[in-house]
C-alpha cells in the first residue's frame, strides 16, 4: 500500500506563556503529522494546548505565548523560519483558519461582501467585481442567497455568520483549513448543518482540515485520524474508529467513557476522576498519573515517551512498552 503524502509536519513543538507566577507550557515537544486530504481530529479537555497547537501553525499564538522551540514543517518548508513578509502570503491563502466565534472576526462595521473583497484582494489581482462574483458563488455553496452579501455581520443568525467564516476560509481554495472548535456556539440542529456543510465543502474544495474540538461527537462525524491532548502533550494518535473502538491510552478511554451514549439506557455514565494539572508546577513522570486508574510507581517519575505502537497507532504510555 503506498502512503499517503504529508502535508504538515510538526517536530518537537513548544509554546510557552510566560506569567507572572511562571512558565506555562502551553504545548510541550508535540510530534505530529497530517495527511494530505485527511481531516485531523484534534481533542482533549479546555486548556489542554489545541487551540494553541492549532495557533501556532499560522504562527498566530496569542500573546503572552511564544513558539520557543519545534519545526512546523508545511509542503516541505519549515514556517518557523519564514519571515513576517512570507507568513502574510501563507495565512489566509494557503493555510486559513475558521475561528470559535464569529462575531470576534468579522467586522462590525463592513459588510459582508467587503470581507470577501478584502480577503480575496490581498492575495491575488483581480477586479472587485470578479472578487464579488466570487463570493457568490461561494454562497450558493454555503447555501445563503447572494443579496445577504450586503448584509453586516449582525443582520446574521448565529448559524449564517460560521457560515460566512467558513467561507472566507475557503475562498482562496487553502491547501490547509483549521477549524477551532466551529460549532461552539451554535445550537444542535444549526450545527449539524454546519458539520454537514463542512463534510460538503471538504470534497468540493480537496481541503486538508484539522478539526479542533472538545465534542467527540463531531469528530466521529468528520475525522478520519484523531489526535489526543493532555496537558500540552500528545497522548495518543490513531484512525478515528480504531480510537473509538480500542482507546489505548487511560486518558483517552476516560474521555470516551465520559460521553453519554443515549442508545443504551442503562449505562453508566462516568466522570473523570480529579481536574486537569496545573501547567506551571505539572506532575513529575506522566502528567496524567494523578488521575489514572492504572497508574504504576515509576509513572510518578518517569515520564512515557510518545511511540508508535504499530501501524497508524501512537500513543504515550508505559502500559505499551512491548
Ligand atoms: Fe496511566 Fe502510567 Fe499510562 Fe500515565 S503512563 S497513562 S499514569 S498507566
Amino acid at each position: 500500500m503506498t502512503e499517503k503524502p504529508i502535508l504538515l509536519e510538526i517536530k518537537d513543538l513548544q509554546v510557552h506563556y510566560n506569567v507572572r507566577t511562571g512558565t506555562v507550557k502551553g504545548v510541550d515537544h508535540v510530534d505530529l503529522f497530517v495527511y494530505e486530504g485527511e481531516t485531523l481530529g484534534l481533542v482533549g479537555e479546555s486548556a489542554c494546548g489545541k487551540s494553541t497547537l492549532g495557533r501556532a501553525v499560522l504562527r498566530l499564538v496569542s500573546e503572552p505565548g511564544k513558539i520557543v522551540g519545534g519545526q512546523i514543517i508545511f509542503d516541505g518548508e519549515d514556517l518557523l523560519a519564514k519571515d513576517e513578509h512570507e507568513m502574510a502570503h501563507i495565512r489566509g491563502k494557503r493555510i486559513s483558519m475558521i475561528f470559535q466565534d464569529p462575531m470576534t472576526s468579522l467586522n462590525p462595521l463592513q459588510r459582508i461582501d467587503q470581507h470577501f473583497i478584502e480577503t480575496i484582494r490581498a492575495h491575488e489581482k483581480v477586479s472587485k467585481a470578479e472578487a464579488l462574483e466570487r463570493a457568490g458563488v461561494m454562497f450558493d455553496h454555503l447555501g445563503i442567497q447572494r443579496e445577504r452579501l450586503n448584509d453586516y455581520p449582525h443582520q446574521l443568525s448565529g448559524g449564517m455568520r460560521q457560515r460566512v467564516m467558513i467561507g472566507l476560509a475557503l475562498i482562496l481554495n487553502s491547501e490547509l483549513v483549521i477549524a477551532d472548535e466551529p460549532t461552539t456556539s451554535l445550537d444542535v440542529i444549526v450545527e449539524a448543518q454546519i458539520l454537514d456543510l463542512l463534510k460538503d465543502l471538504k470534497q468540493t474544495y480537496h481541503m486538508t482540515l484539522i478539526l479542533i474540538s472538545h465534542n467527540l461527537g463531531i469528530e466521529a462525524e468528520l475525522a478520519d485520524r484523531l489526535a489526543v491532548m493532555y496537558a500540552g502533550k500528545l497522548v495518543e494518535v490513531a484512525p478515528a474508529q480504531e480510537l473509538f473502538d480500542e482507546p489505548l491510552h487511560p486518558y483517552t478511554q476516560a474521555l470516551l467513557a465520559s460521553v453519554p451514549n443515549i442508545r443504551l439506557e442503562d449505562e453508566e455514565l462516568h466522570t473523570m476522576r480529579g481536574s486537569p494539572p496545573d501547567l506551571i508546577h505539572p506532575p513529575a513522570g506522566c502528567r496524567f498519573h494523578p488521575r489514572c486508574p492504572q497508574a504504576m510507581e515509576r509513572c510518578r517519575y518517569e515520564e512515557p515517551p510518545y511511540r508508535q505502537i504499530h501501524q497508524n497507532r501512537w500513543t504515550a504510555c508505559w502500559l505499551y512498552e512491548d
